[in-house]
């Protein structure tokens, strides 16, 4: 498989230390809120390199962090005015609940910053140890950039902006600010009864050395594939290489894969523009999951991803067409696994294909599509018999596990979900509008959605 490395700035043979088991590190949600979908497609780009590697036959190991301690989650606990580990527990659940929501796979491992403090601590020591860190009076630990030669790997730098010497206190800083950072912050007024102790005092991590601390521990001190969005390249990541490779004298991470933003309506999402949206806003309007998950995951990671309401509207109308096919088959299969058709067999193919290409989903949807417009046409003129029809759906159900978006066979109404349906818009016709409220609890409670439109009652699978 071929990757876009972004620290050659080059496609690369994807090539793991162990043969055969590639070993991932994600930089996971920082748990101060809930995740916007900014994020999610961040986290989908990973959940399809994951799943396209167990696709081509690869084991993954893939860790992704939780980071519960950092200068965002120590502000916004105190707001709330909860002690920190409460407060971002709340958010590590509804995290969970997003990816299950999102069907997005699950990592081997989810550390989280809170329970590896002595890791962290060690690693800073070495660093001071072997000077590539000093100490300060008040008892914080900065790591020195001009100690680094390699620094200003992943980004490129200006060296007349570079202050080495000055110091920068914040997790995150733009590259016109670039001095030495925090590897540990010593405790202040603020942080509460946030606070660990350290051979320099009480005090906290900065959030980079989180990231290098936890994925070392899992995944080694060199390892193959660390991911994450645009933003984290600087500083996050270069200070993540900086720290580690001091530490250990040793390469950190062989490939860099950097996924691109979700823009809404071609504008940078924010609050103040209204433009905002958690996995949850989408779903309170009856947007169905699987729809919001095709959208995210249907640009090229590279790539910038426009979200926007009528997209939505369109990623439902492309599963439906899907959907409306898987069910051609399903109807038409024989019992027995079939051969798919060469056609069937080419498209699994340029799919396949498409996603050796730096995961280029573009063009293994295209393939899918391609598939289906010949599936169509050979269930019009009779073309296509049982087994064929029975191979075409084993195809497609093979894609399915790279792409995660298909209808199963708990998406399709009960009788019981039906009839629910068939009493509500009784209820409407008797313009009795309590009972027609009831009866959509009802359904919902049971995992549907019901939305009305001018061609009827429309019902959606929650998942
Ligand atoms: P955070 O919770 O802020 O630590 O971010 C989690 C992940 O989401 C990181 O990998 C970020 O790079 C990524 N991310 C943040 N904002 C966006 C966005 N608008 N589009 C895509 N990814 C984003
Ligand atoms: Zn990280």
């Amino acid at each position: 498989m071929q990757v876009y490395n972004s620290i050659s700035r080059r496609l690369e043979e994807l090539e793991p230390l162990e043969p055969g088991h590639v070993r991932i590190y994600t930089c996971g949600p920082t748990v101060y809120d809930y995740a916007h979908i900014g994020n999610l497609r961040t986290f989908m780009f990973e959940d399809l390199l994951r799943r396209t590697l167990k696709h081509l036959g690869y084991r993954v190991t893939q860790v992704m962090n939780l980071t519960d301690v950092d200068d965002k989650t120590i502000r916004a606990s105190r707001e709330a005015g909860l002690p920190l580990q409460q407060y971002t527990q709340r958010f590590k659940d509804a995290f969970f609940e997003d990816l299950a929501t999102l069907n997005i796979e699950s990592a081997e491992h989810y550390p989280a910053a809170t329970d590896h403090l002595p890791a962290m601590i060690k690693l800073v020591e070495t660093l001071v140890t072997k000077e590539y860190a000093y100490v300060t009076d008040d008892g914080c630990v900065y790591f020195s950039i001009d100690k680094c030669e390699t620094y200003g790997r992943l980004v490129t730098l200006n060296p007349e902006s570079m202050r080495p010497g000055e110091r920068v206190d914040h997790d995150e800083y733009e590259k016109d600010g670039v001095a030495d950072f925090a590897l540990w912050k010593a405790w202040k007024e603020e942080d509460g009864d946030v606070g660990w102790d350290s051979p320099w005092g009480r005090g906290r991590p900065g959030w980079h050395i989180e990231c290098s601390a936890m994925s070392m521990q899992y995944l080694g001190e060199t390892f193959d594939l660390h991911t994450g969005g645009v933003d984290n390249r600087f500083p996050h990541h270069e200070d993540e290489i900086a720290q580690s490779e001091c530490a250990t004298g040793k390469p950190f991470v062989r490939y860099w894969m950097h996924s691109n933003f979700l823009v809404v309506e071609n504008k940078k999402m924010s609050k103040s523009l209204g433009n905002f949206y958690t996995l949850r806003d989408l779903l309170d309007k009856d947007y169905s999951p699987r729809a919001i998950r095709y959208l995210l995951l249907s640009a090229h990671y590279r790539q910038q991803l426009n979200f926007t309401l009528a997209g939505l509207e369109q990623a439902q109308a492309t599963l439906d067409r899907i959907d409306e096919f898987m069910g051609r088959c399903e109807a038409a299969a024989a019992d027995a696994p079939g051969t798919p058709p060469h056609w069937a067999e080419s498209g699994r193919r340029a799919f396949d294909e498409a996603l050796k290409h730096d995961l280029n989903i573009p063009e293994a949807l295209a393939a899918i599509f391609t598939i289906i417009h010949t599936g169509n046409a050979a269930f019009d003129d009779r073309s296509l018999d049982g087994a064929g029809a029975a191979g075409v759906r084993g195809v497609m159900r093979e894609m399915d596990a790279v792409l995660g978006f298909m209808a199963h066979e708990n998406d399709v109404a009960g009788p019981d979900i039906e009839k629910l349906v068939a009493q509500r818009q009784a209820a409407r016709e008797a313009k009795d509008w309590a009972e027609s409220d009831r009866m959509r609890d009802e359904i919902v409670a049971l995992g549907w959605s019901v939305k009305d439109t001018p061609h009827g009652a429309e019902l959606r699978k929650q998942r």
